[in-house]
């Protein structure tokens, strides 16, 4: 019996010097140490034994027992850390590594130029007001001194809509809006898109961005000369302060006198280039004072009141600004073409 239980002892090592896992540890205790395991089996038949010798067989039990019992609780103790230490190794963090490049936005160069000229011309005490897309013949046209016959009054020059609406063919409704709801003293721009049945072209497009602007107080009060100041400070403003500007007269339906404005060709600064088709300079914007039919169309009486109006092309002044040929670059947007213009505001 002796001999029995030396050779449960001597296997029972052995099989734990070769277990890896806590399941094989298990597997070696149950048969060993368990209810009906070997060691039990052993203590059971302990009458075969002799009396004399039962005494050191029992020791012998349960000095194996015992040793049994220390190897497991060693061994599962190794085992776990070793756990430990792989589910470190697996799962480090590695905080040296870079992080993940999250690309930031920025503003569409159209825009840069648009937000430009508000906040000059907000600086210069205008207040931006928007105004809508969709519109009426009467703020669109009407009340902005279009005869009935105008040509702009037609379909091939108007996206007009359902129930007599239409797309807006410039952002002068605005005037029309704020001058029904509102008295002067004003100075108010609108920004905004405005829609015409053309071609995108490399200088004109279907729907193109306008800032209308318009000055308004008692006669007398707002003359040329402010509409002179105020745009020959805006203009060096946006274009820099060597620009020189130009006014000549011109027609509009809803200002009188009314005026084009010219700025000196940004390319060859006023000596005379392809641009401007040896010129010297570009036309940059409308101008005018405000025509009396239109200020009596919003019930304002044109003795009592005066002021000016101006519109200008917001793609039309962006191209000039940053050196763009084509307009439809503004359309297509191809990164490639708007990731020259990131030093903008950027967004997130
Ligand atoms: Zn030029």
């Amino acid at each position: 019996m002796r001999e029995q239980l030396e050779q449960i002892r001597a296997q029972a090592l052995e099989q734990l010097g070769d277990a890896a896992t806590p399941e094989q540890i298990e597997a070696v205790r149950v048969r060993v140490l368990g209810r009906s395991g070997e060691l039990t089996e052993i203590m059971r038949r302990m009458p075969e034994v002799p009396r004399e010798e039962r005494p050191a067989i029992g020791r012998l039990v349960n000095e194996i027992k015992t040793q049994i019992e220390e190897r497991i609780a060693v061994l599962s103790e190794q085992l776990k850390r070793l756990a430990m230490e792989r589910s470190l190794v697996e799962a480090r963090i590695d905080v040296t590594l870079p992080g993940l490049n999250v690309p930031r936005g920025w503003l569409h160069p159209v825009t840069q130029s648009r937000e430009r000229m508000l906040d000059i011309l907000e600086s210069m005490g205008f207040e931006v007001v928007e105004t809508p897309d969709i519109e009426d013949d009467f703020h669109n046209f009407g009340a902005l001194n279009f005869p009935p016959d105008h040509p702009a009054r037609e379909m091939q020059d108007t996206f007009f809509l359902f129930g007599g609406l239409l797309l807006r063919t410039h952002t002068s409704n605005g005037q029309i809006r704020v001058m029904e709801q509102r008295k002067p003293p004003l100075a108010i721009v609108c920004p905004g898109n405005c829609y015409r049945p053309d071609e995108l072209t490399v200088r004109s497009s279907p729907m193109f961005g306008q800032i209308e602007g318009f000055m308004i107080d008692r006669a007398g009060v707002i003359t040329m000369a402010h509409l002179k100041g105020v745009l020959t400070e805006f203009l060096r403003a946006f274009f820099g302060p060597e620009s020189a500007v130009r006014f000549r007269a011109s027609f509009f339906p809803f200002t009188e006198p009314s005026a084009e404005v010219d700025i000196s060709c940004l390319l060859c600064g006023g000596s005379g280039c392809r641009v401007c088709k040896q010129s010297g300079w570009t036309e940059i914007l409308g101008a005018g004072m405000i025509h009396p039919n239109v200020l009596r169309a919003v019930g304002y009486d044109p003795e009592e009141y005066q002021g000016f109006a101006f519109g200008m092309g917001v793609e039309r002044t962006a191209l000039l600004k940053l050196g763009v040929e084509d307009m439809r670059l503004f359309f297509e947007n191809d990164l490639r073409f708007l990731r020259q213009f990131r030093s903008g505001e950027a967004v997130s």
